[in-house]
């Protein structure tokens, strides 16, 4: 979904460059997305037809209900398990939410970015914290699926702030939850903050540390992160001024964690050579990119190689002396 009918302009947002695409979505759009998943020949019935981009319940009634009927005889037909919709906090109530179930939308995700009131007020988001709280509430007592979405490196944002997001949306007890680090567009206003140097955004490196621990926090908590960073060829590139960006933010993130975790783990062995056994799926994960993890241990005093095991858990790591 392109920018579409949202009345708000926050700080960060680019929303043409971010959803890839300037024209507006149809009906046909939607019949044909949902028509080629299914002509892939893969499994579609657990997937979902999914709106993002832009606050989808922000837009024309008419026009989102158009789009809500070309998807739900499709999930009518079992090819898909529900559809998915990405909207504001403040664009929840009641009626929007009894009108999603008759289309048999499923899950909501919120664009909460954060649950500090000083924050949202800074980056012009046009809502507070409150509204994610109530708008939460409202979607659980339908029993939707509940996501957020929170930013880390907002203008007049920092680690501490989004720790706190992070506690308050545990509080929420959402199914899911995204982290997008702030990358600086064009055309935003957040570049003219950035051109003054009245803003400066999160080095990759400290985005892919704070995004660990959020990470880490998250997991323990039992909420699954669906995504870290923005999705690669979705149309940033083009507009990319600076910030976090990266095509594998997510997997870089997700090695920071198995360093962190390896690192605890071996603080209570002597320095040596050991081997770290983790599940098959997480060996690159446990390595890092450009062995940039096991380069870390080597400097530590621990000469690590890694190998996989089906019986290791995932997040698990066995350590084996040499
Ligand atoms: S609410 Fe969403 S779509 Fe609207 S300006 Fe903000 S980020 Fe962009």
């Amino acid at each position: 979904m392109p920018h579409e009918g949202c009345p708000h302009d926050c700080l960060f947002c680019n929303q043409k460059a971010i959803s890839g695409r300037t024209e507006k979505l149809a009906a046909a759009d939607v019949e044909l997305a949902a028509n080629t998943a299914i002509a892939s020949g893969k499994d579609t019935t657990g997937g979902e037809i999914a709106f993002f981009g832009g606050s989808f319940t922000a837009i024309d009634s008419d026009y989102m209900e158009s789009l809500l009927k070309a998807a739900k005889p499709y999930i009518d037909a079992g090819s898909f398990k529900g559809i998915r919709i990405s909207t504001r906090p403040d664009f929840i109530d009641e009626r929007i939410l009894s009108l999603l179930k008759s289309y048999r939308v499923t899950a909501i995700e919120l664009g909460a970015q954060s649950m500090v009131d000083e924050v949202l007020i800074k980056n012009h988001r046009g809502h507070l914290s409150e509204d994610t709280r109530k708008a939460c509430a409202l979607i659980k007592s339908y029993d939707f699926e509940l996501g957020l979405q929170m930013m880390t490196g907002l203008y007049g944002d920092n680690d501490e702030g989004a720790f706190f997001t992070a506690e308050e949306f545990i509080k929420l007890s959402p199914q899911t939850v995204r982290i997008y680090p702030t990358i600086v567009l064009k055309n935003t206003m957040l570049s003219e903050l950035y051109y003054k140097e009245m803003y400066k955004p999160q080095t990759l490196s400290e985005a892919v540390e704070l995004c660990a621990k959020l990470l880490i926090r998250f997991r323990n908590a039992g909420i699954k992160v669906i995504r870290l960073g923005l999705h690669s060829g979705g149309g940033v590139e083009p507009d990319y001024i600076d910030g976090p960006y990266h095509p594998a933010f997510g997997e870089l993130c997700e090695s920071r964690v198995y360093l962190k975790k390896a690192t605890g783990l071996l603080s209570a062995y002597p320095k040596g050579k050991y081997k770290l056994v983790v599940n098959n799926s997480d060996i690159s994960k446990m390595v890092g990119q450009k062995r940039d993890n096991i380069k870390a241990l080597s400097l530590m005093g621990y000469d690590c190689t890694v190998s996989g095991a089906e019986s290791v858990s995932p997040f698990d790591i066995l350590i084996k002396q040499m």
